[in-house]
Order: structure tokens, then C-alpha cells, then sequence
């Protein structure tokens, strides 16, 4: 981990919408769609046709599951439209619903304020899971131990200070020792409670978040209903197993600027007061110190998501070498590449490479080819994309749509489905037809035609 993102400066907190609309758009996508064998079923899993990069894709899938992936990245390479980022969700939904999908076009790492590394740095953390198993207990009991744990000032000066203190509860259920944040026995103490007391405990893993005296504490936050309900006398034991799922980015967001504890659920609690932050190296250091202090106890786990860096021939050479290093790295997530160019520079380097990757990089890559859609597939999509919207179409109006499709782009006959149904309710129609299909597309212009219509009346627009 160390050296990566050198940059201090900071990043503002603004939530992306754009990335969720990206990923909307492959909602219908629910893995390869691939039999037993490993053969590609024609359509499955919301994915049609492309079957030799389905089957590919499932070797790789393979390949990351027996961790043999590690150090390496794939490189989807194909025309736009051609399914590249719906064949990268489609591997990642295969390898489990709750791994994280961060999807990432390069030329998003270019902005005036943050270097490109530190935004790449910023999506490989976006890109790695950690699932918090936490326990979180409530007791009833008397206190029998109240021992303070003094470390060394760390400071350095003399004296020393109280790290935690140990708790001993007796309960009806048995004896319990807990650990208590100095904070909590400073409360404690001005609520005078002592050896003897008969105490009412909140804790989660172990340490105690919450302590009151019994008599006095007449709510019990109810662990299944998060109801605060009376507290049954003698109710000393009940357990509730909490799983989060969070990425390592939403805990250097949470910690930016710290307050309240260091244990990873303050850490997941402050994930919800949106706030502006600066997210430091230092911090990303600290934040994976406490993280594998946790896996190495057992309450987390990491899972490595996918990092889908499309248009990856926009990152200059500056970004290649930081990927280069970063894909080595025990923390790194699956990278998925993709591209629609041939042999052209590197940025930032006047070598020409394929598809303007470095050779070194492309020596890590396997490289799986997409292939333009024929009508028939195209159909099948926009089909499979009609009922995920919950739109109805004639078949021949699908018909049509699939005929604009190849002959503009498949995005172009997918970005119409939505806006013809419009039309279609205007004119009266509950099915869409294939004059709504007409007159929507009269309406829009696709990206070719755009570009032909301004190459042929340049001297009207502005140069
Ligand atoms: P670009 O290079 O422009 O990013 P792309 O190759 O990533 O394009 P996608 O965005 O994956 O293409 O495809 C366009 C739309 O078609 C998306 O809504 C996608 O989910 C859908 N799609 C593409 N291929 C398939 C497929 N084989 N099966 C089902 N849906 C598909």
C-alpha cells in the first residue's frame, strides 16, 4: 500500500449520481448466463449473444475465484456499444452479489483540483469490500471488577494515561469481562456507579458502548425491532449478529475527520453524516492499520470487488505506472480494463502501443475480444431491456428499433426505448408501436448522423 496516492490535497464529498445512472443501465444483468460446463447459454442472466467472451469471462471468473488472478487484470477490447461494461458487471455479479463495482471512465481522473493517482487510488479503494461481522451483546448484572489500564503517556511526558478499563459483570447467566472506553468510565463515574452496582451494558464485539444503572435505566433499545421497549428485569443475554458491507473508501470518507472511536462501527456509524473531508494518505494508513487488525481478529473479511476502468487509452503514462504498482498490491481489487482503439500513443509518451497501453501493462492483461452485435442480438436486447424498464412493445417495433440499431449504435436503439413509450402514451398507444419507434427517432438524432449533419453545414456552427 505504501506510495500510493502521494497527493495531500483534498476531495470533496460530492455524491456521483452519474455513476449510479451508468450502472442502471446493466440492471437486467444478473451474471454469464453460463451453464454447468461453461458454455454460454445464447440468453441468460439478462446477457445475449457475445457467447466466446461469456465463456472467456467465465474462465476468468474461474481464475479469480482460485486467486490465480492476482497481479493481473483483464482488457476488454471492442467497438463501443459492444457490451463491455455489461460483460464486466455480468463478472461481477458471478462472483457474488455483495462484491463491490466501481465503474471508472479514465478521462473522470483529469479534473483542475485532484491528481489522476490520487483519483485512481480514490476508485481502487471504492473497489475493495469489507464485510463487518459485529455482535452486539446487552447485559444485566453486577459489577464485580472496575480495573483502569494505564499505558505510557504517549505524549511522552510523565505520567501515565488510562487506556481502558476492564469491567467485570455478574450476571444470572455467568461472569462476563468486557473492555471500556475511558470515556465510558468517566460517565460512569459521574453517575457514581461502583463495585456493587447493579448495571444495565450496551456492548458490540466485546467493548462496551453503552452502561447506565439499572434502576434508573428504564429503556432497553431492543436489538431486533432498534425499539426502545422496557427493560425486562433479569433479561441479561441477548446476542444479534450484524453483518455490514462497506468499501474501504466509505471508511476513509467516514474518517476523514474523526470523532468518537476508532473501532471499525464508530467508524461505519460516521458514514452517514455526510460532511466535507480530506482524505490523507496518513489517514488511508491508519485506516488499513485498524482494518487488518480486524481481519486479523476475525470480525472482518475482505472482498475484493471489480475496479472497470472503461476507455482505459485516455490514462497517460503517469497513471499506467501507478496501475502498474497498485495491481501488485495484497489489497488491490479485480481491474478490468476496456477499449475501442487500435494501435495508438501512450498519453503523455509519443510511443504507439495497442490499444495506447504500455507494453509492460499489456504483458499483465488477458485480453478478451467483444464483437459487434448482428440485428438478431440486438433485438434480443432491446427486448431484455423493455421488460427490466417494465415498457411493452410490438414486435415490430422492436423489429424497427433493432433495424436503428445496427445502423447507428446500440446504446443509441437502448437510449430510445425510454423516450418512445413517452411518445407512445402521448398518442394514445398502451403498446408501443412502430410509429411511435418513427417518430421518436424523427425526433432524436443518433452521435453518426450528428457528426455527418456537422461536417456537411460547418459554416453554420461556431469554429
Ligand atoms: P462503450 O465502449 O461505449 O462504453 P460498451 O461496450 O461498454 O460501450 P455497454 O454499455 O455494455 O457497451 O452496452 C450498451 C447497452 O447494451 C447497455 O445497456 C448494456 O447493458 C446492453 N448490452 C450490451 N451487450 C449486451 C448483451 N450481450 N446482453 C444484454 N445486454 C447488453
Amino acid at each position: 500500500m505504501k506510495g500510493w496516492g502521494r497527493s495531500k490535497i483534498a476531495i470533496e464529498t460530492v455524491q456521483s449520481t452519474a455513476k449510479s445512472q451508468r450502472v442502471a443501465a446493466h440492471s437486467h444483468i444478473k451474471g454469464l448466463g453460463l451453464a454447468d460446463d461453461g458454455t454460454p447459454e445464447p440468453v441468460a442472466a439478462g446477457l445475449v449473444g457475445q457467447l466466446a467472451a461469456r465463456e472467456a469471462a467465465g474462465v476468468i471468473v474461474e481464475l479469480i475465484k482460485v486467486k490465480k488472478m492476482a497481479g493481473r487484470a483483464l482488457l476488454l477490447a471492442g467497438a463501443p456499444g459492444t457490451g463491455k461494461t455489461a460483460l464486466a458487471m455480468a463478472i461481477a455479479a458471478e462472483l457474488g452479489t455483495k462484491v463491490p463495482f466501481a465503474p471508472l471512465v479514465a478521462s473522470e481522473v483529469y479534473s483542475a483540483e485532484v491528481k489522476p493517482t490520487e483519483i485512481l487510488m480514490e476508485s481502487f479503494r471504492r473497489a475493495i469490500g469489507l464485510r463487518i461481522k459485529e455482535s452486539k451483546e446487552v447485559y444485566e448484572g453486577e459489577v464485580m471488577e472496575l480495573t483502569p489500564q494505564e499505558t505510557e503517556n504517549p505524549l511522552g511526558g510523565y505520567g501515565k494515561t488510562i487506556s481502558h478499563v476492564v469491567i467485570g459483570l455478574k450476571t444470572t447467566k455467568g461472569s462476563k469481562q468486557l473492555k471500556l472506553d475511558p470515556s465510558i468510565y468517566e460517565a460512569m463515574q459521574k453517575e457514581n456507579i461502583a463495585v456493587g452496582d447493579v448495571i444495565y451494558i450496551e456492548a458490540s464485539s466485546g467493548s462496551v458502548k453503552r452502561v447506565g444503572r439499572s434502576d434508573r435505566f428504564s429503556t432497553d433499545h431492543d436489538l431486533e425491532t432498534e425499539e426502545y421497549v422496557p427493560l425486562p428485569k433479569g433479561n441479561v443475554h441477548k446476542k444479534k449478529e450484524i453483518v455490514q458491507d462497506v468499501t474501504l473508501h466509505d471508511l476513509d470518507l467516514a474518517n476523514a475527520k474523526p470523532q468518537g472511536g476508532q473501532d471499525i462501527m464508530s467508524m461505519v456509524g460516521q458514514m452517514i453524516k455526510p460532511k466535507k473531508t480530506e482524505i490523507t494518505e496518513k489517514l488511508r494508513g491508519e485506516i488499513n492499520k485498524v482494518v487488518n487488525q480486524y481481519i486479523d481478529q476475525g470480525v472482518a473479511e475482505l472482498v475484493p470487488g471489480v475496479l472497470f476502468i472503461d476507455e482505459v487509452h485516455m490514462l497517460d503514462i503517469e497513471c499506467f505506472t501507478f496501475l502498474n504498482r497498485a495491481l501488485e498490491s495484497t489489497l488491490a481489487p479485480i481491474v478490468i480494463f476496456a477499449t475501442n482503439r487500435g494501435v495508438t500513443p501512450v498519453r503523455g509518451t509519443n510511443v504507439a502501443a495497442p490499444h495506447g497501453i504500455p507494453v509492460d501493462l499489456l504483458d499483465r492483461l488477458m485480453i478478451i475480444p467483444t464483437l459487434p452485435y448482428g440485428k438478431d442480438d440486438v433485438a434480443q436486447i432491446l427486448a431484455v431491456r423493455a421488460r427490466v424498464e417494465g415498457l411493452s412493445f410490438a414486435d415490430d417495433a422492436i423489429d424497427k428499433l433493432a433495424d436503428i440499431g445496427v445502423s447507428t449504435s446500440l446504446r443509441y436503439a437502448v437510449q430510445l426505448l425510454t423516450p418512445s413509450s413517452i411518445l407512445a402514451g402521448i398518442n394514445g398507444h398502451e403498446t408501443v408501436d412502430m410509429d411511435d419507434i418513427e417518430e421518436t427517432n424523427d425526433l432524436f438524432v443518433d452521435a453518426k448522423t450528428s457528426g455527418r449533419t456537422l461536417a456537411a453545414s460547418e459554416d453554420g456552427y461556431l469554429q
